[in-house]
């Protein structure tokens, strides 16, 4: 049975801001979904209302111990002027393990859809039109039970909210220099990192800054019991390639997020005929494979940049340039048939589109 919505609309539309000037998650829309879960009941009262703030006590369990869960997925504007969603039932599925990670009940695939495209529909003017531009989508879920005990809540919030985003490469896409963090780790094997959870980036924001500070974009997470094999670059997904082979690290140990963008190149690449495996890398191999001129190029992948290629490493000074700083061939042909499929300017021989 379909999820029952109730929708009200405000009554006072905000201005649209500069479409030139969005950035990332810094312009919310005029509306919003929330529904309510409380034991024994499930989840109820679906409602799309006029985005505004929630009132909690300060006593709200996500406060204290951090029992919460997001998800992020974005609505794309074709040519044509139609919405689109690319693979949501995947952000879907993954919000679901997440949930059982995080003992946060279960919630149905299809209502989750529903709520998704109903918002999305209703602030369909809010999705930005201009090349790389887009519509990011935030569902999350906080406990919100007024109780300082450490203890599985009763009460939850899910909502979504939504931001017009700009484009993640306004001037081109370039390279970016990233530090190999060997101090601080993001996520260890039995813990939560295949789970999209606020504490794992609370956890990584230590070493973030420090590779700010010394000039670096983004990390590169290492394994969390030896500090040898690579997880994740910054909060993406990372691939190598290594002589003609591409590698990418395997989600078997639990500590990498099972990235929608991951699975998407892994599968168009292997469409493609190129052998991807996934299996433990160590930073070791890396740099062996640069020092006999056989590793040829880098990326992250991620819904927010799609494709973020590796220009530099530094392990603890020793510093390597991958393909000349520039972007690599394979980086380049994923990047240009995902962004393709995901704005609609190419086909999709895999029915990874979702109309609203
Ligand atoms: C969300 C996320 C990713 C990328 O996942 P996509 O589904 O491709 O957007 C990768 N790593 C971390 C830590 C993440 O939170």
């Amino acid at each position: 049975m379909a999820l029952n919505i109730k929708i009200e609309k405000t009554t006072a539309p905000k201005a649209k801001p500069d479409w030139s000037k969005l950035g990332f998650g810094k312009i919310f829309t005029d509306h919003m979904f929330i529904m309510d879960y409380t034991e024994g009941q499930g989840w109820h009262d679906a409602r799309i209302v006029p985005y505004q703030k929630i009132a909690l006590e300060p006593s709200a369990m996500v406060f204290h111990y951090a029992q919460e869960m997001f998800e992020g997925l974005k609505a794309y504007k074709t040519a044509d002027g139609q919405v689109q969603l690319f693979r949501p039932q995947k952000n879907i599925e993954r919000m679901n393990n997440t949930n059982k990670r995080m003992c946060i009940p279960q919630v149905d695939p299809d209502d989750v859809l529903q709520a998704i495209k109903a918002v999305v529909d209703v602030d369909r003017d809010w999705i930005p039109e201009a090349e790389g531009t887009s519509l990011y989508i935030r569902p999350f879920i906080i406990a919100v039970d007024p109780f300082l005990g450490v203890h599985v809540a009763k009460q939850y919030m899910f909502m979504i909210i939504l931001s017009p985003v700009g484009s993640y490469y306004p001037d081109g896409i370039n390279p970016v220099k990233i530090f190999v963090e060997t101090e601080y780790v993001r996520a260890v094997k039995g813990g939560t990192g295949y789970a999209k959870v606020g504490g794992n980036y609370a956890a990584s924001l230590i070493g973030q800054e420090k590779a700010e500070k010394l000039g670096y974009a983004q990390v590169l997470w290492l394994d969390g019991i030896e500090h040898k094999y690579i997880d994740e670059v910054g909060a993406m997904n990372v691939f190598f390639v290594i002589d003609g082979e591409i590698i990418t690290p395997s989600l078997e140990d639990g500590n990498i997020l099972p990235g929608v963008t991951r699975a998407s190149c892994i599968e168009l690449l292997r469409s493609w005929g190129y052998k991807v495996t996934e299996r433990k890398v160590s930073v070791a191999e890396l740099y062996d494979a640069h020092a006999a001129g056989k590793l040829n190029e880098g990326f992250g992948t991620g819904t927010a940049a799609v494709i973020s290629p590796i220009g530099e490493l530094n392990d603890d000074g020793n510093k390597i340039i991958l393909n000349d700083g520039k972007i690599g061939p394979i980086s380049q042909k994923l990047y240009d048939n995902l962004t393709g499929i995901q704005w609609g300017r190419v086909a999709d021989p895999f029915g990874w589109v979702e109309k609203v």
